[in-house]
């Protein structure tokens, strides 16, 4: 078997639960993964937290010119070792339209499916091609998060989040993330008596970390609940307000008594350095499937090594990203912690079917470190549509081709 065999083959797959979750935040009713076959059949999946219509559209698209490319045409016949060199010729080739947003979420997906189709051709799990295990044990936060208040009262909603942390504790975690997305439906005032309550039910020992979901305009209104709660012991404050206040974040980071944090939407080592150098953040949070797949997350670990910053990713897709996640960590020093969204406390058909297997066994608050090669996991689920976006690497499938056949699937499907 040759070491090197090309890129024969890239499919777009969309995932779409048939719920209507428009009115929430939890976007696990759909996902886009990007399965890149090699010339031997040994293949690679990773996947983007974006629209997969969108995504699609990008890998599907004809060259517009050097700088605007379609990315499946940057992909076939490419060795799949050169992981670094793809990775930039995806981004110049997607830079004038992609710089900061889609254009990395997708490259994200291909970095990430480029890792696996790479360790499983040699055998090794994901981590080890990141250089190695840094740590024994992995730990994963999980996330509380029962949904925007809607119709409901924020004690009723309080009284979910209670429960679910529980449950997490039940499975294992002790890292437990509460949101606090209320808006309207409770005051500052509200909150401070949560994040009591919240420590309450954990108990001291475990860490508990607060999500504010971007609440506040005024960084002084952050900084008398954070300060009302110092007694809480409260790990991280993430996203308390807008994702581009970054002197606002400054502000609030020379005077909170914990840490501040936030970039989970920043793509790329570029938008996090602002984070740091201009938001004064203590912890960032960029997301594996966002910011520029394993190859960018590892510079950016490393910038945050710079800085005396901790990263600790974002993840709240599917059980792709959440075991990416755990490679990631596995091979960075300093990321403590990974999102970790468990099907258990998040019931979500792609959750808990998409991939086999589909959760970790956490014992202790901490997840063994992972064996399989690759990122151990096998698709499970046949894409929605029936349909993906292939090429086949022989030049008769051509881009526009591609971009026909995914405008007639939507029609289809309307
Ligand atoms: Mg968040």
């Amino acid at each position: 078997m040759s070491p090197c065999a090309p890129i024969t083959r890239v499919d777009v797959l969309p995932f779409v639960e048939e719920v209507d979750r428009s009115a929430d935040l939890d976007g696990s009713n759909a996902t886009v993964v990007v399965r890149l076959t090699d010339a031997d059949g040994i293949v690679g999946i990773g996947e983007c937290d974006a629209p997969p219509e969108a995504i699609a559209a990008l890998f599907a698209m004809g060259d517009m010119h050097a700088w605007a490319r379609g990315l499946q045409g940057l992909i076939v016949g490419e060795d799949p070792f050169e992981i670094g060199a793809l990775w930039q010729r995806l981004y110049q080739g997607t830079f004038w339209h992609g710089r900061r947003g889609l254009g990395v979420h997708a490259l994200s997906a291909v970095d990430i499916a480029l890792h696996d189709l790479v360790a499983r051709r040699l055998g090794v799990p994901v981590y080890k091609l990141l250089g190695g295990a840094r740590v024994a044990a992995l730990k994963p936060y999980a996330t509380i998060f029962p949904g925007l208040p809607g119709e409901r009262s924020a004690a009723a909603v309080f009284a979910e989040t209670e429960a679910a942390i529980e449950r997490a504790l039940a499975l294992g975690f002790r890292a437990v993330k509460v949101e606090l997305l209320y808006g309207e439906a409770a005051s500052d005032r509200d909150l401070v008596a949560m994040i009591h309550d919240a420590r309450a039910i954990l108990g001291p020992d475990a860490t508990m970390m607060l999500d504010f979901g971007y609440r506040w305009t005024d960084w002084q209104d952050a900084l008398w609940v954070l300060k009302k709660v110092e007694d809480a012991d409260v790990y991280f404050a993430e996203a308390p307000l807008g994702h581009d206040d970054l002197a606002g974040h400054a502000a609030l980071a020379a005077r909170a008594p914990t840490r501040i944090c936030g970039a989970e939407a920043a793509a790329t080592r570029f938008e996090v350095r602002e984070w740091i150098v201009e938001g004064g953040v203590s912890v960032v949070q960029p997301d594996l499937s966002r910011a520029g797949g394993f190859t960018e997350m590892r510079r950016i670990a490393e910038m945050c090594e710079l800085h005396g910053v901790q990263c600790v990713p974002h993840g709240w897709r599917t059980g792709i990203l959440a075991m990416a996640s755990l490679h990631f960590q596995a091979a960075c020093p300093n990321v403590p912690f990974v999102e970790y969204l468990h099907p258990t406390l998040y019931d979500s058909k792609l959750r808990r079917e998409l991939v086999e297997p589909a959760t970790v066994t956490i014992e202790g608050g901490r997840v063994k470190l992972p064996t399989a090669p690759g990122l151990g996991l096998t698709l499970a689920l046949e894409p929605t549509s029936g349909e993906t976006l292939t090429s086949a690497g022989n030049g008769t499938d051509t881009s526009s081709n591609a971009h026909d056949r995914w405008a007639t699937l939507r029609e289809d499907n309307r």
